[in-house]
């Protein structure tokens, strides 16, 4: 008789008196009633049941059938090898972030870019000059080559309206320099500093706007202020008015901090019923050292937020697409892993006010990866070493993680929380992995409840 076990990437989850059978890598959920539960445990224990239910046969051949329950000399991490070649990326970037500027207007509390800046660091705008470099090497490395996903260049900072002339000179330069160039232009933006004349142009040259907002006055002024301690909620909201009314249609980025993490249905709503929002993404605070460090507590009260939050678009705004979960339940329906969680994986390269190229927005003030310049004309991302380590940074290259239910859905999350909180990439982003995982639990009872139908249900 061949020795039987239960896979390592098979995982039970309980519910009332239902039972999940998962297995993380083929995303493949069995549900079955708890009253066959021990003699399934039964059989997993001896490899064999001599009295043995009907039911509890077909739950084990369904186990079998879709690998949950292997023979007992199968190996985990040789298994894992034979996947490595699919997972292993190299880099092949598609999305430029611009550092327009490193200055804002605004000093939000939980800011990750200015948690990172040194005090003798000097602040400086990007010059046109730079800019047109940093478009061309853009060009040079996604014009000849074809890409699932659109390329795409972000406006970022600081506050990239803090330079706006470069902006709009970058802009410029693009559509006269490239009119052929397919490519997706974003701006993020706090919203403040603009104007009609400058939402026109945005407009113009398509430009798609994320606006950074934290939900109604109450949860915005609580972190994102000005200087000298005033809130920014009246002229975020203006800057969403003058969007509108030159014809854009922003999405918001929102951080659930500390204090507004508990408040999470009440700025869902404000968002889509009085903002009118259609897309956004929530966030929770980057992890920066001075600053906020990792805490448990808020982190799992982040994770909730976010599954009640999407509970609530669920039942009442079908029509809203949160980015954080929705990525994870068009993987988990579509059965297609989520290898990296990052752009900076591979996909992504930054670059700074004077024109140094490295992986990640989050290392500016220490400059940290941003080993080369867009003024070298023989730079390439994609053969770059730094850029190939992090192209193959994935929860499937990362053993800590062969073990988690969530394998396929996670993605890994941000490999800078990760060095910043342990010293390297190749350790969990901690504050991730709590969502990750609860995500996971979500999705599957998820499933069962608004598809019963659909799925494998062994009554
Ligand atoms: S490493 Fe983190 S902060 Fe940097 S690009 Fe990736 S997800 Fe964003
Ligand atoms: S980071 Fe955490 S949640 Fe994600 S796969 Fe690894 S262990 Fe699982």
């Amino acid at each position: 008789m061949t020795k039987i076990k239960q896979s390592p990437f098979c995982h039970f989850f309980k519910k009332g008196d239902m039972i999940c059978a998962y297995h993380a890598i083929r995303m493949k959920a069995l549900y079955f009633n708890q009253k066959y539960e021990e003699e399934l445990q039964r059989y997993l224990a001896n490899g064999e049941e001599k009295k043995i239910s009907k039911r509890t046969k077909e739950i084990i051949e369904k186990m079998q059938q879709n690998q949950m329950i292997v023979s007992d000399n199968f190996d985990k991490n040789a298994y894992m090898q034979t996947l490595l070649p699919l997972m292993k990326k190299k880099p092949n970037v598609r999305v430029m972030v611009l550092h327009m500027t490193d200055i804002c207007n605004l000093r939000c509390r939980y800011c990750f870019i200015e948690g990172n800046i040194q005090s003798d660091y000097k602040r400086k705008n990007m010059t046109p000059e730079v800019i047109e470099k940093a478009i061309d090497k853009f060009m040079q490395l996604t014009l000849p080559k074809k890409f699932k996903k659109k390329p795409a260049i972000v406006f970022y900072g600081g506050e990239a309206l803090m330079n706006w002339s470069v902006m709009l000179h970058g802009l410029q330069y693009l559509a006269e320099q490239y009119p052929q160039a397919d490519v997706d232009k974003v701006l993020i933006t706090n919203a403040t500093l603009l104007t009609d004349e400058i939402a026109h142009a945005l407009k113009k040259y398509k430009v798609g706007v994320s606006v950074s907002i934290d939900g109604p006055k109450n949860c915005h002024d609580a972190n994102r202020i000005y200087r000298d301690g005033k809130g920014s909620f009246e002229d975020a909201v203006r800057g969403f008015e003058i969007l509108r009314k030159a014809g854009i249609e922003p999405s918001a980025s929102c951080v659930m901090s500390k204090e507004t993490v508990e408040q999470a249905e009440e700025v869902i709503q404000w968002l889509v019923e009085k903002m009118h929002i259609n897309a956004l993404g929530f966030n929770h605070v980057s992890i920066v050292p001075s600053l906020n460090y990792y805490d448990e507590k808020y982190e799992n009260a982040f994770a909730d937020a976010v599954l009640k939050v999407q509970d609530i678009i669920q039942k009442k705004y079908p029509h809203v697409y949160e980015r954080r979960m929705n990525q994870k339940i068009n993987c988990y329906i579509d059965k297609q892993i989520i290898r990296a969680d990052c752009t900076g994986c591979g996909e992504q390269f930054s670059v700074s006010t004077t024109g140094e190229v490295g992986i990640c927005q989050g290392y500016m003030g220490s400059r940290k990866t941003f080993n080369n310049s867009v003024l070298d004309p023989d730079f390439n991302p994609n053969t770059d070493e730094v850029f190939m380590e992090w192209a193959t940074r994935s929860p499937f290259t990362m053993p800590e993680c062969y073990d988690c239910a969530a394998l396929a859905t996670c993605g890994g999350g941000c490999p800078r929380n990760a060095d910043v909180l342990s010293g390297s990439i190749w350790k969990r982003d901690l504050p991730f992995c709590h969502f990750a995982k609860k995500a996971q639990e979500w999705l599957i009872w998820k499933q069962f409840e608004l598809e019963p139908e659909q799925v494998d249900y062994i009554r």
